[in-house]
């Protein structure tokens, strides 16, 4: 059976699902899920992401995070987790690059916060032999909260599940996923939310205005904030999204073979993802106790923490490489680009007053 007809027969037994609920099955179902079945990235899959079009990503990310560990006295048995770590070249970059201070590197556990089962498989390949201790696990919990974090994440939050709310005459609606005729439909609940639900700043809605959140994303976000106000340590967490209060739009999405394709047509071939709203990770961060930086956009920010010198570099010892080292330059930081689309925000202990690239 397809997981498209499991979803109906799932429906059809048990009444309409939610948007986030629908967006957990079609990415991360053990046998059909868009991440749990393939390797989207790259030129031959669906998207090609930061790590993958150049080292230089993974690498300003990791001596980002080894002088974020300097500037807090070097403390003593680190964690270094990634979530959503895809092919797994965002942290075998990062490794080497920080690896320049042994005292950090030696002395690290790492762990992978990934679904998939295959993506795990090709992360172990990629990190085989890098030297650190290396761990998995496919969610992020409590058993991760005893020692200063360090965290990355780079288009992992898009993937979390959104719900999103229609504004009516009588209120505000959740956008379930039901079924019409056999096949995948989106519908309004007939009941509205309680009010508490939907915050103030989405009262001036017009009719057919949507309101969308990840409670998911931000409960993760500000569990990871406590534990690095309490412990010590840095996230930085790069995504594509907006950094201003939003219009009311939804900003689901799928895509599939580089093009974007119904949502509701072939669960489980296509990559869902939504926006990420930086302010209200923002928010969730301060909520969790941390000192919250940015958001600031990719572009801004491999550009202050040196970029263009890592590439002027690579170049000389690599001339042969110039013209591809220029344009994968471009292509990070480029406006154009991904340089703002994506942006990026940072978590620290309350004592923190500033971090590379993020204005100090
Ligand atoms: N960071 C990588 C991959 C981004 S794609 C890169 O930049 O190339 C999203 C990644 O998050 C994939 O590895 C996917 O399997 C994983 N993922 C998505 N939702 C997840 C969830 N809820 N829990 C754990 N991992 C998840």
């Amino acid at each position: 059976m397809s997981l498209k007809a499991r979803i109906v027969a799932l429906i059809e037994a048990q009444g309409p699902m939610s948007v986030a609920q629908f967006m957990t099955i079609a990415l991360l179902d053990p046998k059909d899920g868009y991440y749990a079945t393939r390797d989207p990235f790259g030129a031959g899959g669906d998207f090609i992401t930061a790590p993958e079009v150049s080292q230089m990503f993974g690498e300003m990310l990791g001596l980002w995070l080894l002088q974020a560990w300097a500037d807090q006295g070097c403390p003593k048995s680190p964690r270094l987790v990634e979530l959503g770590p895809g092919r797994g070249t965002l942290m075998a970059n990062a490794l080497r690059a920080a690896s320049v201070e042994p005292d950090f590197t030696n002395d690290l556990e790492v762990v992978l916060v990934e679904a998939s089962p295959v993506l795990q498989a090709m992360q172990a390949e990629k990190l085989r032999g890098c030297g650190a201790d290396v761990s998995w696990q496919a969610q992020f919990d409590d058993s991760l909260s005893d020692r200063p974090l360090f965290l990355v994440a780079n288009e992992f939050f898009d993937a979390l599940p959104v719900r999103q709310y229609v504004r009516s005459e009588r209120g505000w609606h959740e956008r379930m996923v039901t079924t019409l005729d056999g096949e995948l439909n989106f519908a309004l609940a007939p009941v509205p939310v309680p009010l508490p639900i939907i915050p103030a700043s989405r009262e001036g809605a017009p009719l057919g205005g949507v309101y969308e959140t990840s409670p998911a994303a931000l409960a993760l976000a500000e569990n990871i904030a406590g534990i690095i106000a309490q412990r010590g340590g840095a996230a930085l967490i790069v995504d594509y999204g907006y950094d201003a209060i939003t219009g009311f739009a939804e900003t689901l999405q799928a895509v599939g073979g580089h093009r974007f394709v119904d949502a509701l047509d072939t669960p489980g071939e296509d990559d869902l993802s939504a926006h990420v709203d930086f302010m209200a990770l923002a928010q969730a961060g301060k909520r969790g106790g941390a000192a919250v930086f940015g958001p600031v956009t990719q572009g801004a920010l491999l550009a202050s923490i040196g970029i263009t010198e890592r590439a002027e570099q690579l170049m000389n010892a690599h001339p042969e490489s110039a013209a591809d080292l220029l344009a994968a330059t471009e292509r990070l930081i480029g406006a154009q680009q991904m340089g703002t689309l994506f942006k990026a925000v940072a978590f620290a202990p309350p004592s923190v007053t500033g971090f590379a690239g993020f204005g100090a």
